[in-house]
Formats: C-alpha cells, sequence, structure tokens
C-alpha cells in the first residue's frame, strides 16, 4: 500500500522467465481465490509477482514492447506515458499470438492491452479485408461497451490503414450490414446482432483470426454463454482467443478451459478501487427517505459528475423523475431506454451538461467517464462485486472520488457482505435534518428477504429487444440475477 497515483508502480515489475505462468504474490489460503473472484484481497496495490528462480528488474515502455510506430505516435497523441499493468503484461504475450486470458476489470486499461498489439499483428501480416468477413472480432456484453471499445481501437489506430465497425442491436441493421460488405479488419459486436447478422449471410466468420470476449462474466450473467459457443464454434480452430472477465465464475473456467490453448494467466488488481482512493461512506436510512435524501445532497453538489446506482430499471427512473422535478438535471439510462436515448444521456454526461446520470448496473458497467467524482448507491446491490464495479466507475485516471451508500434496515446484510468483501467497515455518516431516524439497535425482520432475487419477467417482457437477449441465467447464488436488470 501507500503509492499514489492512478497507475503507480505500474513501469517496475518483475518479469516472469519465459513460459512461467504468473504467480501474483498472494498467501495459499488466498491463491485458491485467485482466480475465482476479484481478489481484493490486497487491494488496491499493484501485485510485484514472485517468481521461481533469478527476475530480472524492467522498466516498460510501450517502446520496448516493441509496437509499430504508428501506434506508438497515437499512444503519444493519448498522452500515455507508460504502460498500465495489465498492459505490460498481456502485450508481449498477444504479440506472441499466445492465447490470453485477463482477470482484470474496466480501468485497469485492458481495452489497449488487447487493442494495440492487434493493431500491430493486423498490420505485420497486411492481407485486405475480404468482403463480409472480418479478421479480429471482439465480443462484448453491452452496446455502450461496444461503442467504447470501438471508439477506443479508431483512435488507437487511427494512423493506420485498418478497418473497424460495430454491430449491435437497438439500432438498424442495413448500416451495418453495408459495412460489412466491404470487409472489417476489426469488428467489435454484442452476440445477438452478431448471430442475426451471420444468420442473413452479411457476414461469416472463416477468416477470424482473433477472438476476444470482454467482460466475460457480465456475458455470463446476461445469459449469453450459448451465442457465444456458437461463435466460437463459427471460428476457425486455429486462431488466437483472449478472454478478459472481471471475476473467474465456473461456466468462464470451464469455458477457458475447453477454448484456450495453453493461455497465458494474467491478473491485475483493480488501482483504482476501494480502499484509498475513494472516500467510502454509508448512510442508514428508512427506504423511503432515499429519494429527500438524495435529493437534498445531489442539490448541495449540483457542480459534481455524479452516477446514482439503482437496483431496477423502475427505481432509475422513478429517482430520475423526482431529481428533474426538484430541478436537477438528470437522466436515466438502462435497458428499457432506446439506444439513442441512452447515447445522448451518456454523451451528455460525458461532456459535463449532464450533471447526474441514473443508472442500473448492465447499463453502467464498462462506461468509462473520467470525470466522475460521486457515486450514489441508491440501493445496496445484491452482489457484493458489484459494488466494487460501481465505486470503481469513480477516482478514475488519478482523480479523487466519493461514494456514499444509503443502507435501508432491510440491506444491513447486503452491506455487511459489501464490507466483508472490501475487507473494511464503513464510515457511517449521518442523514440530514429532518430524515427519520433508524434504530441501529434493531435487526430488523424482513419481509422480502436481503438477497432475493428481482423479479426477471418483468423486466424482460419490457425489453425491447427481448427476442433475441437471453433470459438471465439463474446462478443459484440469489441475487446475481440482478445484473440481468438493466
Ligand atoms: P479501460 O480499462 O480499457 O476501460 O481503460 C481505462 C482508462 O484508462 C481509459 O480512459 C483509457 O483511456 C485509460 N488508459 C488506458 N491505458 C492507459 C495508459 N497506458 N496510460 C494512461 N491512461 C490509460
Amino acid at each position: 500500500r501507500g503509492h499514489s497515483g492512478f497507475f503507480a508502480g505500474q513501469s517496475l515489475f518483475q518479469r516472469p522467465p519465459r513460459q512461467s505462468p504468473i504467480v501474483p504474490e498472494v498467501g495459499a489460503h488466498q491463491r485458491s481465490r485467485r482466480l475465482g473472484h476479484l481478489d481484493l484481497v490486497n487491494a488496491p496495490q499493484i501485485r510485484i509477482m514472485r517468481l521461481p528462480g533469478p527476475t530480472e528488474r524492467v522498466y516498460v515502455t510501450f517502446e520496448s514492447l516493441g509496437l509499430d510506430r504508428p501506434i506508438l505516435d497515437a499512444l503519444a497523441l493519448q498522452g500515455y506515458a507508460t504502460p498500465t499493468p495489465i498492459q505490460a503484461q498481456a502485450i508481449p504475450e498477444i504479440l506472441k499470438g499466445r492465447d490470453v486470458v485477463g482477470i482484470a476489470q474496466t480501468g485497469t486499461g485492458k481495452t489497449a492491452a488487447f487493442t494495440l498489439p492487434l493493431l500491430h499483428r493486423l498490420m505485420s501480416n497486411r492481407i485486405p479485408a475480404r468482403p463480409n468477413s472480418v479478421r479480429v472480432l471482439v465480443l462484448s456484453p453491452t452496446r455502450e461497451l461496444a461503442s467504447q471499445i470501438e471508439k477506443a481501437v479508431r483512435s488507437y489506430g487511427a494512423k493506420l490503414p485498418l478497418k473497424s465497425a460495430t454491430v449491435m442491436g437497438g439500432v438498424s441493421m442495413r448500416p451495418q450490414r453495408q459495412k460489412l460488405a466491404q470487409g472489417v479488419d476489426i469488428l467489435v459486436a454484442t452476440p445477438g446482432r452478431l448471430l442475426d447478422l451471420i444468420e442473413q449471410k452479411a457476414l461469416d466468420l472463416k477468416r477470424v483470426e482473433t477472438l476476444v470476449l470482454d467482460e466475460a462474466d457480465q456475458m455470463l450473467d446476461i445469459g449469453f454463454l450459448p451465442a457465444i459457443r456458437k461463435v466460437i464454434a463459427m471460428v476457425p480452430k486455429e486462431r488466437q482467443m483472449l478472454l478478459f472477465s472481471a471475476t473467474m465464475p465456473k461456466e468462464i473456467r470451464n469455458l477457458t478451459r475447453q477454448h484456450l490453448k495453453d493461455p497465458a494467466e494474467i491478473s491485475v488488481t483493480p488501482v483504482a478501487t476501494t480502499a484509498d482512493r475513494i472516500e467510502q461512506s454509508v448512510m442508514h436510512v428508512q427506504q423511503p427517505s432515499k429519494m429527500f435524501v438524495t435529493s437534498k445532497m445531489l442539490k448541495q453538489r449540483m457542480s459534481e459528475q455524479t452516477i446514482v446506482f439503482t437496483r431496477t430499471k423502475r427505481g432509475a427512473d422513478k429517482v430520475a423523475k423526482r431529481l428533474i422535478a426538484d430541478g436537477i438535471n438528470a437522466a436515466a439510462i438502462h435497458g428499457n431506454k432506446s439506444q439513442n436515448q441512452r447515447e445522448k444521456a451518456l454523451a451528455a454526461f460525458r461532456n459535463g451538461s449532464l450533471p447526474v446520470l441514473i443508472a442500473t448496473d448492465i447499463a453502467a458497467r464498462g462506461i468509462d467517464v473520467p470525470g466522475v467524482n460521486l457515486i450514489v448507491n441508491f440501493d445496496l446491490p445484491e452482489v457484493a462485486e458489484v459494488y466494487v464495479h460501481r465505486i470503481g466507475r469513480t477516482a478514475r485516471a488519478g482523480a479523487a472520488g466519493q461514494a456514499i451508500a444509503l443502507c435501508a434496515p432491510e440491506e444491513r446484510k447486503l452491506l455487511r457482505a459489501v464490507e466483508r468483501l472490501i475487507q473494511r467497515e464503513i464510515p457511517v455518516i449521518a442523514a440530514p435534518e429532518g430524515v427519520a431516524a433508524v434504530d441501529m439497535s434493531v435487526e430488523p425482520v424482513s419481509e422480502r428477504k436481503a438477497g432475493r432475487p428481482n423479479k426477471p419477467h418483468r423486466q424482460q417482457r419490457s425489453r425491447p429487444n427481448s427476442a433475441r437477449r437471453p433470459a438471465a441465467r439463474s446462478r443459484g447464488r440469489s441475487g446475481q440475477r440482478q445484473a440481468a436488470t438493466g
């Protein structure tokens, strides 16, 4: 601990001998959890690799990774000085053509970690993209993340003669078909739309050289696993495959075992997570007081970029309505909003003209807006890891951030689960004057058992593209389904 800066410590790490697996420095009892969960035990430090045999300290630069000059130039334009830990570790492996499993979440620089070496590889073997075929296919669980990845591809590849495209649901298919007809080097896709286009013969995957699965655990949560298996069956057997996931549930671990060949395993602890960078607090309030508290708090902090997280789409809409009625410029994004509405709200939030975004987890995950300085957990998430994803939306790129959770008596169990996960108690702040007091000495007998999943059926019926989007998978672990409600 004790590092400062977003990517502090990134440039000094010990390089593993070739072929040797990377062994993060964790205790034996923790090691078993290493790939099963987001490892927050040592958060937020960057792990120093402990290696068998002699090791070498190296200073990693993008140049030393051997990337092409036009890519280096594009990085300089982005203002990236040095590679992040996942970039320093993944880029050499991907350049060699190896399969890679990356345990990392958004915010670690993982998009560049796979995009940069793939651009380099495409350039070192210049075959013109053939009509209706792609050379690199990136699968993303959400449309927002897909757009964001393609934007990154375009900016890192700005000086390269490569073609990229995005295909995703919620928008017209025609322009996507036209683009594919011309041939694409890098295609970023959400699984449902991709399969539609393949069915319509707008695309075939016979020439895919690299398949990337991004946010694999989220794809699983949404129920995209069967679609992913279909896609894997359509790409050539001899291909490179990269899989990135914040957590490693059994199903994703199995997928990795079945389809990746001797993958390099790279695991990075999210740097901007809970402990150091984000000032966290919790306010104990009754559920009905949450609207008043949120509105009051945001009125006082009008100048800040805030994301309010709610568990359900309906909750997001209700909060948005109330805040707007109270004179706060806010908008909600979730799965029931049209793609256009979502993009408009996000763009306004990004450029600062919209100070408050209310989001469900699915809609917000993967969204990277550097200026967010406050996260309000209007509801506590039913899966503790989700809390970490939520608060990771703030304190990006070295900025300071604050996260406030509103905890109703019936959510105390969820709060305790979060505190267990992050291994610290979240400091309590007092509710504003006039808000009904909560008796902390009484443990609530909740009617709605904490951890009970939401009702996905209603949510799914109202999903605009429900025909393509599969039902959320039931994991048995209560609450996991809530991820599908966005
Ligand atoms: P990602 O994890 O891919 O969502 O990236 C998180 C953020 O880090 C994005 O805003 C990137 O532009 C930024 N980023 C990625 N790599 C670097 C780097 N080497 N130096 C500085 N910022 C970076």
